[in-house]
């Protein structure tokens, strides 16, 4: 039996008629064509101002899987994990707007995060995903290695300057940032800029984390390099270990231009080559340390079952785990009962903005086998537990 099946632990924070909420909403979201239909109902009418279309949103996705319109607002749901010992990682996520003022705004707002979580535990980590601060295409031609124009030189620089100013921001203030990983062909240029990032913040601890993903090929060589590089240096890794969000878009460009699949063959492939990424971790302490973000009960008892047979403390401050808000909170709220260092991505924003992630929350819920299915069965037995009590 699993040890993350204490519903009372998880949901201690929900009220019946919330759960209830959240049984429909996932019952909603198991459902393949309606999400469909749903998603796309829903992102017409909150971008066409149709009444009542952004309460709706707000009563329901946004309620599960954001903390609020403001960071303000969210700090309601920030306090009240962090009283159980989870903490918040806000995650601005304004997802697919591709100009120059939109990129300087995020970063703006990402600075003005690392400012407003300066000194509060219950924020351990400020995130951005690089496809905020620049277009996809610079990062691709970047990574080819390709004569650059003037303009893209330029375009280059200010992505390069705005991944800079967070870096140092977080490094004066002594606070850890991570970035987040996407598509393998923006994924060459962001790594680095990371690396570079990493040598000039990371002198004397991890405050500047990458992200890899296990799902990729190749990634255990690539660890294994930057490890080098990072001895030669003189600097330390923080690693996001992740199994990785865009498979599907992966295979289907690889085919489309004939080139080899970039992700692992199967799902076991995947699974076994992040145990390989727990494994590097776990050997390389001195240099490295892992942030596991993972759904998966397996690859968390893992991480723990290493801890342990390393003799490292639970709260030892080179392993974290993370999950996202409105999910597996059986598996947060277990670890951080044992004392664990376990934080959860909290979106924010004004409802119309974040319609693209929730939206992508909900056809991700829809497609990742067993992950609603498991949600659902977890809120149904607390809500008999509550009513047997
Ligand atoms: C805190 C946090 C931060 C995250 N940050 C990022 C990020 O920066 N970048 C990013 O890309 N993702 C990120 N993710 C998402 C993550 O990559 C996974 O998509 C998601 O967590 C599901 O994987 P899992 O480990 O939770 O569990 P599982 O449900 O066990 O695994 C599902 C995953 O397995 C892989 N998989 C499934 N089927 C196959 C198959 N047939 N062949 C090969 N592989 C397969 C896919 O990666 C799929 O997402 C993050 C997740 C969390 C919780």
């Amino acid at each position: 039996m699993s040890i993350f099946n204490n519903t009372q632990l998880a949901f201690a924070n929900k009220t019946d008629s919330q759960l209830r909420k959240a049984f429909w909403m996932f019952k909603l979201i198991e459902q393949p064509l309606l999400t469909k239909l749903g998603t796309s109902v829903l992102n017409f009418a909150v971008h066409n101002n149709i009444p009542f279309a952004g309460n709706v949103v707000k009563a329901t996705l946004f309620e599960q899987f954001c903390g609020g319109e403001t960071r303000e607002e969210s700090m309601k749901v920030v306090n009240q994990m962090f009283k159980r010992g989870v903490g918040s990682i806000f995650d601005y996520s304004i997802e697919g707007k591709e100009e120059e003022a939109t990129f300087d705004a995020v970063c703006k707002e990402i600075k003005d995060i690392v400012r407003f979580s300066v000194g509060n535990s219950a924020i351990p980590f400020i995130v951005f995903k690089p496809t905020a601060f620049g277009r996809i295409d610079i990062y691709e031609a970047v990574g080819k290695k390709v004569e650059l124009t003037t303009s893209q030189k330029e375009e280059w620089q200010r992505v390069v300057q705005r991944f800079d100013e967070v870096c140092r921001l977080c490094f004066e203030n002594n606070k850890k940032v991570m970035i987040d990983a996407e598509e393998t062909w923006m994924q060459d240029a962001a790594d680095h800029l990371v690396e570079d990032m990493m040598e000039k913040y990371n002198k004397v601890e991890p405050i500047v984390w990458n992200t890899v993903q296990m799902y990729r090929t190749g990634r255990l060589e690539y660890m294994h390099q930057n490890l080098q590089r990072a001895k030669e240096k003189g600097y330390f890794i923080g690693y996001k270990i992740v199994r990785g969000a865009y498979m599907e878009k992966e295979r289907e460009r690889a085919a489309a231009m004939n080139y080899p699949d970039p992700i692992q063959p199967t799902k076991d492939a995947s699974d076994r080559n992040y145990n390989d990424g727990i494994d590097f971790v776990m050997a390389n302490l001195d240099k490295v340390s892992g942030f596991f973000g993972t759904h998966n009960e397996t690859s968390t008892e893992l991480v723990m079952d290493k801890m342990k047979a390393k003799g490292l403390e639970n709260g030892d401050n080179r392993i974290y785990f993370g999950q996202l808000y409105g999910m597996s909170d059986n598996i947060t709220f277990y670890l951080a009962d044992k004392k664990y260092n376990v934080a959860k991505y909290l979106p924010y924003g004004p409802v119309k903005d974040v319609v693209p992630y929730l939206t992508r929350r909900a056809q991700e819920n829809t497609s990742v086998a067993g992950q609603t299915g498991r949600e659902l069965s977890l809120i149904q037995k607390e809500l008999d537990r509550r009513k047997g009590r």
